[in-house]
This record gives C-alpha cells, sequence and structure tokens, in this order.
C-alpha cells in the first residue's frame, strides 16, 4: 500500500462495483452521483477503497428489500476538500449508541455476523488521510455517513 494520486469518482465507481451482485441479490438498488467534478486526491487507494466497502457493506446490512444506497461525491464547502456520503434508508442507528459506532469492536450485529472492527478501522484510515468520518442517523428513517478527505494532505 502506498500514497498515490487518487481519482476519487473512479474508486468510488469500482467499490460498488465490486459490491453490485451482493447489493442486487439483496433486492437493494444503488446510485451513484457526483454533484461536482471531484479533484483527485493524494492517497492509498486500497486503504480508500477498503473504508467504502466497510460503508456500503453497513448500508446493506441495515437495508431492506425495495430500499436504496446512495452514494454521493461532492467538493467540500471551501474546495479544498472531497465530501463522500454513503446514505441509505433501512433501520437507523439509534441515539444513544450513535457515538459508540466508531469504537472497536463495537457490534448491534449476532455473533458471527459482524467484528465491529468496520467503523474503527475505516475512521483510523481518514485520519491517516487527514480527513474525517462522521455519522448521522435517525432510527427508523437511515443513516448518513460523510468522509471528508482533504485535496492535499502531506502525511507522515
Ligand atoms: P460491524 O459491521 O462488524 O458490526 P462496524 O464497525 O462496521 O462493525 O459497525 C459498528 C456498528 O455500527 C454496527 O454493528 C451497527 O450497529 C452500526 N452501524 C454502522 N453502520 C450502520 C448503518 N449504515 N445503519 C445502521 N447501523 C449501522
Ligand atoms: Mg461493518
Amino acid at each position: 500500500s502506498a500514497m498515490e494520486s487518487v481519482d476519487l469518482e473512479e474508486l468510488l465507481k469500482g467499490t460498488v462495483h465490486l459490491l453490485e451482485n451482493q447489493i442486487r441479490l439483496s433486492g437493494i438498488s444503488i446510485e451513484i452521483q457526483f454533484t461536482d467534478d471531484l479533484p483527485r486526491i493524494h492517497g492509498d487507494a486500497q486503504k480508500l477503497q477498503q473504508v467504502f466497502v466497510n460503508l456500503l457493506l453497513n448500508a446493506i446490512d441495515a437495508s431492506s428489500k425495495g430500499q436504496k444506497i446512495q452514494v454521493m461525491g461532492c467538493l467540500g464547502e471551501k474546495g479544498d476538500s472531497v465530501k463522500v456520503n454513503v446514505v441509505d434508508y433501512g433501520h437507523g442507528i439509534p441515539k444513544h449508541i450513535l457515538s459508540s459506532v466508531f469504537d472497536p469492536f463495537f457490534t448491534t450485529k449476532p455473533k458471527g455476523r459482524g467484528t465491529g472492527l468496520g467503523l474503527s478501522v475505516s475512521q483510523g484510515i481518514v485520519a491517516k488521510h487527514g480527513g474525517t468520518i462522521k455519522a448521522k442517523s435517525d432510527k427508523g428513517s437511515g443513516s448518513c455517513f460523510t468522509v471528508i478527505l482533504p485535496v492535499i494532505t502531506f502525511p507522515e
């Protein structure tokens, strides 16, 4: 794994493609849209793909047949970052556990179904890129995970 120039749009399309069969078999639909032409960022493409795989697998787990998942990419407010939202309309996250979802080993999934490491590992990867990851959710109406990555970073 190495830092390189990453085209996030290409990376996100590839990540969605990777999970397309699983999504289709679950009866879920997926939309991917980019409101802006995203600048390339400096990053580790494999690690960043791992982040979006984790977010999408969680979205799939939370969704039911007939629901949709949206992946939306846009420029950050100041134009010096890119923002990716992974949105689902599934069961959502209760308020009292929202602050725990990034904790290592925190899972609400049945034994053998979740390690509770996806979000904690993802947060670590995003932090190494100088970015942030946040969760918003209302129980019953779905969740939105927002990844913000700086366009230029100088990692150690
Ligand atoms: P795991 O998927 O193995 O449980 P994660 O770190 O990926 O571990 O997620 C931790 C927990 O956060 C999940 O068990 C679930 O309770 C909650 N969670 C994460 N993403 C979503 C989502 N999109 N919708 C509802 N709950 C979620
Ligand atoms: Mg997970």
